[in-house]
C-alpha cells in the first residue's frame, strides 16, 4: 500500500473507499484526479479488482492520456481498463453493437468540418438562403436538439411553426438522413447513440452494466445530460460510481454542461460518501488568493476557500502592452529570460481564451527560435492535403460514406467535374445506393468521357483492392500506397513549379503524418485501419497532434482544463475578450467567463503572468480596449506593476519586431524532404512488381511464401497458413 502513502488522510479514505457511491468536491488542484489515479491503482493491486471491470472517463484526450499513464505508472505495468473520453468509450461500445440502431459496423465519425461541409450541401440542396443561415447557425441547432433529445420530427411542435423553424426542422431532418445514408456519426451522435442503444437493447446494458462494475468520473460537473445519463445507466447495476468535479471550473454550460449533475449526486445515489480536500498542492499562495480574489465575485457558488503550504511565491506579473504584437513579444522575451538549463519549454503555456489569438503568438515565439506546439486551432487534420487523404482512408473503410467521396473523387483531377458529380449523385439517390456503388456501375461510367470513365475505372479499383487488402497491411504502407497509387503525391509535385512553396509545405506535411502512423503502430502493432481513423477522429475536438517534444504549449484556457504547469501565461486581459462581450448575452454567462479565469489562473504552479494590449486588431477591425473586469477584481496587491517591463520594452523602440529573423515558417530541410518522398515511392514500387509463379515473396503479416500464380490482377500465394489471394500492386507483398 507504499503508494497511498503520498495521499493525506482524506485523499488516503477517497482511494480506499472502493464501493458504492462517492462524490469527491474540491477546488482545483486538490489533488482530485491524483486521488483518482491512486483509487484505481489500489482497486487493481489492494482489491484484486480486475482492470477489465473498470471504466473511468474524462474529457479531453491529454486528460485522459495523462491519466492512464499516471495509473500504469503507479502500478509498473499496463492495464486494459478503459480510462478515456466520453467519446472514445461510446464510440466502443457503439462500434460493437451498431447493428443495434441500424448502423454499419464500419461507421465513420464526422468530426466538425464534415458536418459544416455536409451542412452546406444540404443549405445548397433546399434552396436556403445561405447568406442568411450559416451551416454553423444549423449546426448549432442540431446539436442543441441532439444534446436535449428532440428529434426532428418534433422540432416544430416544441419551437414552434414559423417558417423559420420550419426550415430548421428540414435542415435537420435533411441532416440527420444524410448522416445515415453515409453510415456515419457526428460528435454528438455519439454520445446519444450510445444513450440510445441502452434504452434500446436490454441485454446489452446489462452485458456492459456486468463488465464495468466500477465506474469514475473525472470533471464530472462539466457532464451534459447525454454523459450524465450514461454514467448513470451504467452504474444503476452495481452503484460504484465515485464521480469527481469543482462547481467552481463549470466551463461547458454553453454546449450543455449541466451544472445539477455534480450538485444533485447526492440525490441520484442514495448514501453517497461526500469527500471534500481542502488543500492545494499545486500552486503557490499568491497564484492561489488571485485565483480566489476573482472567483469569490460569482454568486452562484457554493462557498470554499484552499490552503496551501507552500510559500507565497513570486507576485503576479501584469503588463499593458501597446498592441497584440507588443503582448505576443513581451511573452516571448519572458520565455527566453526564464528559460534556463533546469527549465523545458514545455514548462511554460500560454492560455488564451479564444484560438483567433493564437497566431501572433506563434510569429513572435517562431521569431525568437522558441520552439512551440499550438494545441486545437486551425486543426492539423484540417490541413487541405491531409484532410483529403484520411478521405481516402475513411473510403477503403467505409464505402457508403458519400462526402468523403466527393472530397477525392476529383482530387487529384481525374476528369470528373461538379456538374458530372451532380449528375451522378442525382441517379444514386433515385436508386438508394451509395454513389460509391453507383461508380461500380460499368453503364454509368461508360457514358462519360474515356478519360474520366477510366480514370473512375482505376479509382474504383483502387478502393476495392484496398478494402479486401486493408486488414492485412501496415497503415503506413496503405499510406504510402494511397498517396502514390491515387496519384496525389504526383500532382503535387507537379504543383511544384508553379508554386513550389505551397507543394513542399504541403508534401511536407503529408511526410510528417507518417510519422503520426509510424508512431501509432508503434504502441500498437496491430492496430486496424479503423481504429487509426476513429482515434485520428476523436482527436479533433479540443486537443490534437501531440508530439512529444519539448515546446511551449499554446491553446485556449478551456482544453487547459485538468493540466498544470510550472509557468503560466494569460493573454487578453481585456473586456470584450475576456469576458468575451457574447458572455453577457447569456444568463450566468459572466459567471461561467469568471470560472474560465479561474481554471485559467489555477493551471499555475509557480509564476502566472496577465497581460492586455491597449489596442488590438482582432478579425481585422482594430479597437482601443479597457483592462478586463477580472483584473480589477483581482486582489491588486498580489500583481507586480507593469512598468518595469513597459519601459524596457519601449525604450528598444520597436526592437521587438525587428530583431533580424525573417523566415517565420521553417522547413525540413530539402533533402530529408526528398528522402521520405523516394522511400514512399519505393515502398510502393515494391510491392508493385509483377510476380511469376515459384517467385518467393514476402508479406508484411504472413510472413513469406511461393508464388503459385499471377494474372495480372490477382497473385495466389503460399504461405505457412495456407493459400491466399492478393490484389497485385495493392498487397504488401515484395519479392525477395
Ligand atoms: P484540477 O481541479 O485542476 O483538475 P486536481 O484537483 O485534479 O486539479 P491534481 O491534478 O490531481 O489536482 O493535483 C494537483 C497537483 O498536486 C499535482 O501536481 C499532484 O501531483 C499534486 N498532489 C496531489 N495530492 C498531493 C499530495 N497529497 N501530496 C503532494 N502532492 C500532491
Ligand atoms: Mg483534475
Amino acid at each position: 500500500m507504499d503508494y497511498l502513502n503520498k495521499l493525506n488522510r482524506e485523499q488516503r479514505e477517497a482511494a480506499m473507499c472502493t464501493e458504492g457511491p462517492l462524490l469527491i468536491l474540491a477546488g482545483a488542484g486538490s489533488g482530485k484526479t491524483s486521488t483518482m489515479t491512486h483509487r484505481i491503482a489500489y482497486m487493481i493491486e489492494e482489491k484484486g479488482i480486475d482492470p477489465y471491470n473498470i471504466l473511468a472517463v474524462t474529457f479531453t484526450n491529454k486528460a485522459a492520456k495523462e491519466m492512464k499513464d499516471r495509473v500504469e505508472a503507479l502500478i509498473g505495468h499496463g492495464i486494459p481498463a478503459w480510462i478515456m473520453t466520453f467519446h472514445s468509450a461510446c464510440l466502443r461500445i457503439l462500434r460493437a453493437n451498431a447493428e443495434v440502431l441500424g448502423y454499419g459496423r464500419d461507421f465513420t465519425v464526422y468530426d466538425p468540418t464534415d458536418q459544416k461541409t455536409l451542412m452546406k450541401n444540404i443549405i445548397k440542396e433546399l434552396n436556403i438562403d445561405g447568406k442568411r443561415f450559416t451551416p454553423a447557425y444549423f449546426l448549432g441547432i442540431v446539436s442543441k436538439c441532439k444534446e436535449k433529445r428532440i428529434e426532428w420530427s418534433e422540432f416544430t411542435k416544441v419551437f414552434g411553426d414559423d417558417i423559420k423553424e420550419q426550415t430548421a426542422a428540414r435542415v435537420y431532418e435533411a441532416y440527420e438522413k444524410a448522416l445515415k445514408k453515409n453510415n456515419a456519426m457526428d460528435f454528438d451522435d455519439l454520445l446519444l447513440n450510445a444513450v440510445r442503444l441502452f434504452e434500446r437493447d436490454e441485454a446489452v446494458l446489462l452485458r456492459y452494466q456486468n463488465r464495468f462494475r466500477y465506474i469514475m468520473v473525472d470533471e464530472y460537473q462539466d457532464t451534459n445530460r447525454l454523459q450524465y445519463l450514461f454514467v448513470k445507466m451504467l452504474a444503476e447495476a452495481h452503484d460504484n460510481i465515485c464521480v469527481v468535479g469543482d462547481d467552481d471550473q463549470c466551463i461547458y454550460q454553453w454546449r450543455g454542461a449541466d451544472i445539477r449533475n455534480i450538485l444533485e449526486f447526492e440525490k441520484d445515489f442514495k448514501d453517497a460518501k461526500v469527500i471534500k480536500l481542502e488543500q492545494n498542492y499545486r500552486s503557490t499562495s499568491t497564484i492561489l488568493d488571485a485565483a480566489h480574489s476573482v472567483i469569490s465575485n460569482n454568486r452562484g457558488r457554493k462557498a470554499k476557500k484552499l490552503w496551501t503550504d507552500k510559500e507565497a511565491g513570486n507576485k503576479i506579473v501584469y503588463y499593458r502592452a501597446e498592441d497584440e504584437r507588443d503582448e505576443a513579444y513581451f511573452i516571448a522575451g519572458e520565455i527566453n529570460r526564464m528559460k534556463s538549463s533546469d527549465r523545458k519549454y514545455s514548462d511554460f503555456a500560454i492560455l488564451y481564451r479564444t484560438n483567433s489569438q493564437s497566431r501572433t503568438f506563434e510569429e513572435a515565439l517562431s521569431r525568437r527560435d522558441i520552439p512551440y506546439r499550438v494545441l486545437g486551432g486551425l486543426r492539423y487534420y484540417d490541413r487541405k492535403e491531409i484532410k483529403d487523404i484520411l478521405c481516402y482512408m475513411r473510403l477503403v473503410v467505409n464505402r457508403a460514406d458519400d462526402l468523403a467521396l466527393i472530397r477525392v473523387i476529383n482530387e487529384p483531377k481525374r476528369g470528373v467535374g461538379g456538374k458530372t458529380i451532380e449528375k451522378l449523385r442525382a441517379l444514386a439517390a433515385v436508386r438508394g445506393e451509395s454513389l460509391f456503388d453507383t461508380l461500380k456501375d460499368e453503364e454509368v461510367i461508360s457514358s462519360l468521357s474515356s478519360k474520366a470513365a477510366a480514370n473512375i475505372r482505376e479509382f474504383v479499383e483502387m478502393i476495392e483492392a484496398y478494402g479486401s487488402e486493408a486488414a492485412d497491411m501496415k497503415i503506413s504502407d496503405l499510406y504510402d500506397g494511397i498517396l502514390v497509387k491515387s496519384g496525389y503525391l504526383r500532382s503535387l509535385e507537379a504543383l511544384e513549379e508553379k508554386d513550389k512553396f505551397e507543394s513542399e509545405s504541403r508534401i511536407e506535411n503529408l511526410m510528417e503524418f507518417k510519422s503520426v502512423i509510424y508512431d501509432y503502430e508503434e504502441e500498437d502493432s496491430n492496430i486496424t485501419l479503423s481504429e487509426f481513423m476513429e482515434r485520428i477522429a476523436l482527436l479533433a475536438d479540443v486537443d490534437n497532434h501531440d508530439a512529444g517534444e519539448d515546446a511551449v504549449v499554446l491553446m485556449t484556457m478551456h482544453s487547459a482544463k485538468g493540466l498544470e504547469f510550472p509557468f503560466v501565461f494569460m493573454p487578453g486581459m481585456e473586456d470584450g475578450l475576456f469576458p468575451g462581450w457574447r458572455a453577457f448575452d447569456r444568463e450566468d454567462g459572466l459567471e461561467e467567463e469568471r470560472r474560465l479565469c479561474y481554471v485559467g489562473i489555477t493551471r499555475a504552479k509557480e509564476r502566472l503572468w496577465m497581460t492586455s494590449a491597449e489596442r488590438r486588431t482582432l478579425y481585422g477591425k482594430t479597437d482601443y480596449t479597457r483592462e478586463s473586469q477580472f483584473m480589477r477584481e483581482l486582489d491588486r496587491s498580489l500583481i507586480e506593476g507593469d512598468a518595469v517591463y513597459e519601459k524596457k520594452m519601449r525604450s528598444a523602440g520597436q526592437g521587438a519586431f525587428t530583431d533580424g529573423v525573417t523566415e517565420s515558417r521553417s522547413f525540413k530541410p530539402f533533402d530529408q524532404l526528398k528522402y521520405a518522398r523516394q522511400q514512399t515511392k519505393k515502398n510502393v514500387e515494391a510491392m508493385s512488381t509483377d510476380f511469376s509463379a515459384g517467385d518467393i515473396v514476402s508479406h508484411a503479416k504472413f510472413g513469406e511464401g511461393r508464388v503459385i500464380s499471377c494474372d495480372g490482377k490477382i497473385v495466389a500465394v503460399e504461405f505457412a497458413d495456407g493459400v491466399k489471394k492478393l490484389a497485385l500492386g495493392f498487397a504488401p507483398l515484395k519479392k525477395l
